[in-house]
């Protein structure tokens, strides 16, 4: 349930209703926006008769919200939410991040360069797997810790944001310096996962699942924002279909979608959508176009001795083509790089 003020509600007259439903059990979520306050009640606003409500003179209106995600829901929170990761980084309002990097890290040598030619080019991110879920048990399962410390030296030496994935909760503690912890797609509905991620402040890229329909992947959104962490970044990365010339699809829909269901930042990753390094760049394009707030691609300095994923990847130079015709796209938007 929503109950939106009135222009003129001074703050006692918010301050009291916010309290008085504080004291009977419920979370309420308070959002400001331009002229009106809103208050978001979660819990079971069944009980909850609107009519006395509607009668206080300083409650425009009140809407009972059938959705079953609350905190995600662009009801509850009109503006669009913009993520700090740093000092100089925002995810959102109006911005175009470009995230960028190896599949996995291999190597010393391997991140290092590929940091500082993706920064070079434009990226406002790197990322690179330590942690890699791999279908085969047999095939390369990233560096694991050392490759978190390389990635936290590309971070030191090229002042660029991480994004890393986390597979499992023990590795918690290991993420403390990265930016941004990324959930792949095997692990969106790791709900004990995300209920850990939910009790931190970190910036959460959350993958949508290959099967995960754009409703459970708000519901993954919502487990990780109902233990008070808002900072979430959505993530499509191309579902499952009966298409075999593309590894994925890639559901540029859920751009629009999720712009008129939520109020979170959405990332295109066109690398793992398509599995195809010449499908990058028009994806891309495409993406920007339809309202995405960035991307995330796969960028290798040697695609085809890569450890993993290579075939998806491009090289640097292809990189930072595809940086400066991002821009003119950017810019139609309306946003900047
Ligand atoms: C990745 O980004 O490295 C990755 C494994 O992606 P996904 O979870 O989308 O498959
Ligand atoms: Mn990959």
């Amino acid at each position: 349930m929503i109950i939106v003020l009135k222009p003129t509600a001074t703050q006692e007259e918010i301050d009291e209703l916010e309290n008085e439903f504080l004291e009977r059990g419920f979370q309420v979520d308070r959002s400001e926006g331009e002229s009106h306050t809103l208050l978001g009640l979660i819990g079971d606003t069944k009980s909850v008769d609107s009519s006395p409500l509607r009668s206080k003179h300083y409650v425009e209106r009140v809407v009972r919200v059938n959705q079953p995600f609350k905190k995600a829901s662009r009801y509850f929170h009109p503006k669009d939410s913009k993520i700090k990761i740093n000092d100089d980084t925002v995810v959102g309002e109006g911005t175009i991040s470009l995230i960028a990097g190896p599949c996995s890290i291999e190597s010393e040598d391997q991140i290092i360069s590929i940091a500082e030619d993706v920064k070079k080019a434009g990226a406002t991110m790197l990322r690179g797997g330590a942690f890699k879920p791999r279908t085969s048990p047999y095939s390369f399962q990233g560096m694991q810790t050392n490759g978190l410390e390389l990635m936290l030296l590309a971070k030191e030496k090229t002042g660029l944001p991480i994004v890393t994935e986390i597979m499992d909760l023990s590795q918690l503690p290991m993420f403390e310096d990265v930016d941004v912890i990324q959930v792949g797609a095997r692990n969106c509905q790791n709900f004990t996962l995300l209920k850990e991620l939910g009790r931190t402040q970190k910036p959460i890229l959350l993958k949508r699942g290959m099967s995960q329909n754009i409703k459970e992947l708000l519901m993954s959104a919502e487990y990780i924002m109902a233990g008070g962490n808002n900072n979430v970044i959505l993530c499509e990365r191309g579902i499952r279909t009966f298409e075999t010339l593309t590894r994925n699809t890639l559901d540029l829909s859920a751009i629009p979608v999720l712009k008129k269901h939520t109020h979170l930042p959405i990332i295109i990753d066109p690398s793992h959508a398509t599995g195809l390094s010449e499908l990058v760049e028009p994806m891309t394009l495409a993406a920007i176009a339809a309202g995405a707030d960035g991307i995330m691609v796969e960028v290798h300095n040697n695609p085809e001795a890569a450890l993993c994923d290579g075939e998806q990847a491009i090289k640097p130079e292809e990189f930072a083509q595809i940086v400066d015709k991002a821009r003119k796209y950017a810019e139609l938007s309306h946003k900047t790089i």
